[in-house]
């Protein structure tokens, strides 16, 4: 957690959040007119900056009409890349901050290659106060600080250390997503009720592998008031499985880690952009192209996040709030899921994350064979020493127990002929 730890910084965040959360939880409710005026004026100031601060942007020379600011202004910047940020990354940060002590929310995903965003002062606030906000959007329960929440991700216990710990400072009860299986149902019943959470957090996948856990088991536990998913892609058939099992809308994020936009779905089961945070568009393969509204240290205007949508039929929704309705879903990775050594169903995005630890890998992919054996591929951004190999089957070894390993260093990923996409996990066990 991010605003864990005290220093000046942190503490103004706290506030921001005290202060700016009870707006956010109003504004969701202001007319779509309304919410389009403060984007645009929001939009309006990051072109200010990146026009007349980021290199980048300077060397463009874009011609914007700030007599008749309009969304269309923003149209005559050119999409861009994670390659040419890449490539031209000093560029692309505002002159105000040369020479200035940043800090970074670094990236990762299926595809690798990661940069740095750096992170605007109230950078973490604005965050929270869109996750908050987020789970509190089914009616039935309202997030406020410090309620308890049950974490059924980022936690990976060691050897030997039980599948659960509490953060008394947030008051998160983590329970391990690696360790979700029949011996250790029980565990997980008691700790979730001892809870008291009415909020339970997960990615998709560890939360479909718990629901089928307890609908086998048939236990109920009518405490729990909103399901959050986030991180991962909602697969249609998960999202069933858990909505029939506990009778209840879940809530689904999407965000990426270069903080550019977040959009939730409603209790009515339609994707809201966060339109007070950034701006969507869809390409004409139905990429997601985002633009920040908050980030004045790196604008990022029109960024190719390389995520697919499938785009909105009927952009509106019966929930009341004036946040617009982007796309319908996300067309994500649909990786298939790990089966650990005793058998423990996982969920891909812990790979992903124990991956992040390893920025010489450029890229990566693991089939897993029907023995659990694991094939290793893996590119290099830098040379890969035998010693650096082992730490990454380590690694893996943590959170898929004694499986056998058999690594490869290769030229490149292959990539699927028709998706032209890396499918990064592979499973040949057929759950
Ligand atoms: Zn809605």
């Amino acid at each position: 957690m991010e605003l864990a730890g005290i220093n000046s910084r942190n503490i103004a965040n706290g506030l921001y959040i005290i202060n700016q959360y009870p707006k956010y939880l109003q504004s969701q409710y202001f007319s779509a007119e309304k919410i389009k005026l403060i984007q645009l004026k929001k939009l309006e100031a990051i072109v200010r900056v990146a026009i007349n601060t980021v290199p980048y942007y300077k060397a463009l020379n874009v011609k914007i009409n700030f007599n008749n600011f309009s969304q269309q202004e923003l149209l005559k910047f050119p999409i861009i890349t994670k390659a040419i940020i890449r490539d031209n990354y000093n560029s692309f940060i505002s002159e105000k901050y040369f020479n200035k002590k940043l800090q970074y929310k670094s990236t990762s995903g299926s595809s690798g290659q990661p940069f740095k965003v750096p992170k605007p002062f109230y950078s973490d606030g604005i965050e929270q106060c869109m996750m908050f906000r987020a789970w509190s959007m089914n009616p039935a329960f309202k997030y406020s600080f410090h309620k308890p929440c049950i974490v059924l991700r980022s936690f990976s216990p060691k050897q030997g250390e039980p599948p659960y710990k509490v953060d008394k400072i947030l008051n998160y009860w983590y329970l391990s997503p690696f360790d979700i299986n029949q011996q250790n149902l029980e565990t997980y019943v008691q700790f979730i009720k001892k809870s008291k959470a009415q909020l339970l957090r997960g990615y998709p996948s560890s939360i479909y592998i718990l629901t089928l856990l307890l609908k086998e088991n048939n236990i109920k536990l009518p405490q729990i008031k909103t399901l959050f998913t986030s991180s991962e892609n909602l697969l249609p058939n998960y999202r069933k499985v858990i909505e029939d099992y506990w009778q209840m809308p879940l809530i689904d994020w999407y965000g990426q880690n270069e903080r550019t936009v977040t959009v939730q779905m409603c209790e009515h089961g339609n994707y809201h952009n966060n339109d007070e945070y950034g701006i969507v568009e869809l390409d004409e393969n139905n990429q997601i192209i985002a633009t920040s509204l908050n980030n004045n240290i790196m604008p990022l205007i029109r960024y190719a996040t390389n995520d697919i949508a499938i785009p909105a039929i009927n952009p509106s929704c019966n929930c009341g709030r004036g946040l617009s309705i982007p796309f319908s879903g996300i067309d994500g990775r649909a990786d298939d899921l790990l089966i650990k050594e005793d058998n423990t169903i996982i969920a891909t995005v812990n790979i992903y994350n124990a991956m992040e630890k390893f920025p010489d890998v450029k890229q990566f992919k693991i089939i897993q064979q029907k023995d659990k054996s694991l094939e290793l591929y893996l590119s290099e951004n830098t040379k890969l020493s035998p010693e650096y190999i082992c730490n990454i089957e380590k690694e893996l070894k943590q959170r898929l127990g004694n499986v056998r390993i058999i690594t490869k260093v290769v030229e490149e990923i292959e990539r699927n002929k028709n998706t032209e996409k890396i499918k990064s996990i592979e499973s040949h066990i057929k759950l």
